[in-house]
């Protein structure tokens, strides 16, 4: 039997993502006009029930988070999508907005309903720079659906008016940190701001600004419209489903919507189809680079917020990437201090000069000339950089450093004579 489910992704090779007339055969848009029934309070209620927390990593409540949005009061508000998705080994928000784009406006539209402004709102979907492909495509989406009353003015009689447009980044992993978005969107450098104030009181041109990523939105249009399929799945504290993206030594790479509650082990083994090399498994990084690492021996760990937070692990994006026992801890380290070194936006000391820090330990690693005492140095400036860095890139970037040398001491203290 499949261990996959199609709810979020329903749409997907079934219904035409250029043709808004199949979008709306297929029951889309019907939870957009039951919302515009409801009051917003109802509709964050129904959120709340399905403990829907964000799906771009960060996990914070949706219903909180459209709750402080009800609760400032503006004539024009920002609604912003965050399609960056820069963690590497994720890719799930791609496929949603290729196979799904109108559900994503959709549940932007429901967004903005629910945030009030009376005038002329500013909706962005900010979407990567290597998505280029994808740009028209969304902007065809969101041109349809202005001609057919969605958006633009007094949307189906409600007085809510939208103008949406789609934003490109420019290739930066910061500009996935909700302000350094913000910050990009307006056309200055990607650097995360001061906070607070939060950006539901000061976001997008200074406008009180709700900011959810694409999985959110694509969750809210059919949780209004009748969520008793999606509540079906899931377990106590983590209900629904989850789109998840599985790279790295698997026979079947891909995009998958799972139902929270299964192991690692039967999206391995059971989903993508094993290991490719057919060599034995080392590990798998769940969440993205700044994803902790778990080991075989935690393989049978639910994929859930609850059953991954027991054993350290956040969700995070959704990305699973698996390494089977030829990858050494060595390059793995390599690999990350690169890429976080070459992304650090240098605005704050710790992660800045962290990062340079960690480049030329792992130089040392490889050279056969690091030290116990460069080993301290490495653990004394993770735990600096996590506690002291300015915004999320820095403090969650120790994480799969930590949890490699918790898991695999003997081989990282191997290389420090
Ligand atoms: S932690 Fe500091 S240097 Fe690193 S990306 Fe964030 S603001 Fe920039």
């Amino acid at each position: 039997m499949s261990k996959t489910v199609s709810v979020i992704s329903k749409n997907f090779y079934k219904v035409n993502p250029d043709s808004i007339d199949e979008y709306i055969a297929a029951g889309g848009f019907e939870g957009l006009k039951k919302a515009i029934t409801m009051k917003p309070e109802e509709i964050i209620e129904l959120l709340n029930k399905s403990d829907l927390q964000g799906r771009g990593g960060a996990a914070f409540s949706v219903a909180t988070k459209w709750n402080h949005a009800v609760r400032v009061s503006a004539p024009v508000k920002g609604i912003m999508c965050n399609a960056d998705e820069g963690e590497p080994g994720t890719f799930k928000d791609r496929s949603l907005l290729e196979h799904n784009p109108f559900g994503v406006i959709e549940g932007m539209i429901i967004g903005a309903y629910v945030g009030g402004g009376s005038q002329m709102n500013h909706a962005r979907i900010y979407i990567r720079e290597e998505y280029t492909y994808l740009h028209g495509r969304v902007r065809n989406a969101i041109k349809q659906a202005e001609e057919r009353g969605f958006l633009g003015n007094d949307i189906l009689g409600t007085g809510l008016n939208i103008e949406m447009k789609v934003v490109s980044g420019a290739g930066a992993y910061v500009c996935g940190e909700s302000s350094a978005l913000l910050e990009s969107t307006e056309g200055k450098a990607g650097r995360p701001r001061i906070k607070p104030p939060r950006l539901n009181n000061v976001g997008l041109y200074n406008l009180p600004t709700l900011l959810n990523n694409v999985e959110s939105y694509s969750i809210v249009p059919i949780l209004v419209r009748d969520d008793s399929e999606y509540r079906s799945y899931g377990t106590e504290k983590s209900i629904g489903t989850k789109m998840i993206s599985v790279s790295g030594n698997v026979k079947k790479p891909g995009v998958y919507e799972i139902p929270f509650g299964i192991t690692i082990r039967e999206v391995v083994y059971d989903i993508a189809g094993g290991l490719s090399s057919e060599r034995p498994l080392k590990f798998v990084q769940i969440g993205g680079a700044s994803g902790a690492i778990v080991p075989a021996s935690q393989l049978d760990t639910p994929i859930s917020y609850e059953g991954l937070c027991e054993i350290g692990v956040a969700v995070g994006s959704g990305a699973v990437v698996v390494a089977d026992d030829s990858n050494s801890m060595l390059d793995y380290f390599d690999s990350l201090a690169h890429f976080f070194a070459e992304e650090s936006c240098g605005k704050c000391t710790p992660c800045r000069e962290g990062n340079r820090q960690l480049v030329k330990i792992v130089g040392l690693m490889k050279s056969g000339k690091a030290t116990a005492a460069d080993f301290d140095r490495l653990v004394d400036m993770l735990g600096l950089m996590k506690g002291a860095s300015f915004c999320g890139l820095g403090k969650t970037e120790p994480a799969p450093f930590l949890a490699a040398i918790k898991h695999f001491e003997d081989e990282v203290r191997g290389y420090f004579k």
